[in-house]
């Protein structure tokens, strides 16, 4: 969870997505011209409605991911993305002037998955994780025109075409994401994921080849040599070998990075040699250093099977049994043979009665017990009342306030009627368990970060890193984000990427 003012400010509503892909679905198939090609195609909707949806979702996502709050590398990767999409077909004289004025925007998303994406209209994104892993500006002008190519070729359109198709799938996705009693339903674990997936559509193979195609024809005319992003390629299958499954969003969405490294360089065969100026790498480290890496804790996590929230100072238990997703505007928590549903988040109301009015004048809720309670000596005030799921299923459901420092937070637990029994006392304890954080090792807890050091002299890579690196980083990870080998020799001078626990100055 973010801050209070993020969350509170921009709740995730599926709602909203939900209409974003009613819109996409009710459109008849239009046949309409793709700047990146200027032929015709058969596309799921019109550029007017591709920019709306653009707009609609690009909150959704704020809110799923959060934003990565750093202005001046905010301006860097921005900088970087106009004068890519400046070469584009975005912005070429023979494209239409809707399009050509059409604004495109560039967002850090906070978040340590390895992923770059783009939403239909010419939102592009870029978390901090893929921003640690590159390593020059040339890398970045590559993915971001990857994915500038992804909007020019109207790929998202043409998928939702193709979709509408191939029938029923998009909705049946969305319904899974639909909220239930002011918390979402279905696969919860994977809810980023999957909001994610069906706001970017999930591209095929062609439409990746083409934009690896406009990525190198965009970077190469503003100047950026593309062979630079074999060496990312690299590091994305290196990770891949290392983690497998870890990277479910990136290696599910993107072709295989052995494949692209290939097509990198058939692309490139043909472009003039460019030797990269030194100033394109320095500036590019300079612009990520103090980066934060992994996990940022000051937004909560899991020690102990305890969940702790330091900026927000609470700290509760974790059932035991059940798996824990930490997301922006809530904290999810799912029993491992998903029988039971426990979510946590903070409410708009100013006091427990009003959260609890409003919870109970929902349709359809049948009150089994309410009434006031503590949890550690804070007020509370809990309901248990039967409710049905959009699909018709009757849950129960166990509604818990609590008036902490001046705000509201409430959880909801819900499981089946018959299972009630089982998880009552799981539900209850974690409630009951919610309290202050008093330990100031986890108030003042701080990201890891990255810093750069400069070789001090010739060597191999492992001999310069420290030998006390945080946790969890190791040596072989530490090369990856470099780049670089383990074993391999380092040149004097070389600006190196080192995680490191001390806050940034
Ligand atoms: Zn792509």
């Amino acid at each position: 969870m973010k801050n209070l003012k993020l969350f509170l400010g921009s709740k995730v509503s599926f709602g909203t997505l939900l209409l974003a892909l009613t819109v996409l679905l009710h459109t008849g198939c239009t046949t309409d011209i793709v700047p990146a090609t200027g032929e015709r195609r058969f596309l799921g909707y019109t550029w007017q409605e591709e920019a709306a949806i653009g707009k609609q979702s690009h909150k959704e996502i704020l809110a799923l991911f959060g934003l990565y709050r750093d202005p001046e590398l905010e301006r860097y990767v921005t900088e970087v993305g106009n004068r890519v999409l400046a070469t584009s077909h975005l912005r070429r004289a023979g494209t239409a002037e809707q399009v050509r004025n059409t604004p495109v925007t560039f967002t850090i998303l906070d978040s340590p998955i390895i992923n770059a994406m783009a939403l239909p209209g010419g939102y592009i994104y870029v978390t901090r994780g893929m921003l640690a892993y590159l390593n020059d500006e040339d890398q970045l002008a590559v993915v971001l025109a990857h994915e500038i190519g992804h909007v020019a070729a109207r790929h998202a359109a043409r998928q939702a075409w193709q979709q509408q198709i191939g029938q029923g799938l998009l909705l049946g996705g969305a319904l899974l994401g639909q909220g239930i009693l002011g918390l979402p339903a279905g696969d919860l674990m994977n809810l980023g994921g999957m909001a994610a997936e069906l706001l970017f559509l999930r591209y095929s193979r062609d439409d990746e080849l083409e934009a690896d195609q406009l990525s190198v024809d965009y970077s190469s005319r503003a100047g950026y040599d593309p062979r630079e992003a074999v060496g990312f390629f690299q590091t994305l299958n290196r990770i891949q070998e290392k983690e497998g499954q870890a990277m479910p969003n990136f290696l599910s969405t993107h072709p295989n990075p052995g494949d692209r490294i290939q097509r990198i360089r058939d692309l490139t065969a043909q472009l003039p040699l460019q030797t990269p100026a030194p100033t394109a790498v320095s500036r590019y480290l300079n612009a990520i250093d103090g980066l934060v890496l992994g996990e940022d804790p000051r937004q909560g996590f899991v020690e102990g099977n305890v969940f702790y929230h330091p900026a927000l100072r609470f700290r509760f238990p974790v059932p035991s049994g059940f798996k824990l997703a930490n997301q922006p505007a809530q904290v999810v928590m799912i029993d491992n043979q998903k029988r039971a549903f426990l979510g946590f988040a903070g409410a708009d109301e100013k006091s427990l009665e009003a959260a609890a009015a409003k919870f109970l004048r929902q349709p359809g809720l049948r009150v089994l017990e309410r009434g006031p309670m503590r949890s550690n000596q804070l007020p509370a005030y809990a309901v248990v009342a039967d409710g049905q799921m959009n699909n018709g299923q009757v849950v129960r459901v166990m509604a818990y306030f609590i008036d902490y420092r001046g705000s509201i937070y409430h959880f909801v637990g819900y499981t089946s009627p018959q299972a009630f029994g089982i998880f009552r006392g799981a539900f209850l304890q974690t409630m009951q368990g919610f309290g202050e954080i008093q330990d100031p090792r986890i108030l003042n807890r701080e990201p890891v970060r990255l810093a750069l050091e400069t070789a001090p002299r010739r060597a191999t890579f492992d001999s310069l890193i420290p030998k006390n690196l945080p946790a969890p980083f190791r040596p072989a990870e530490v090369a990856i984000l470099n780049q670089v080998d383990l074993r391999g020799i380092i040149e004097p001078g070389r600006k190196l990427k080192i995680p490191v626990a001390r806050g940034k100055q």
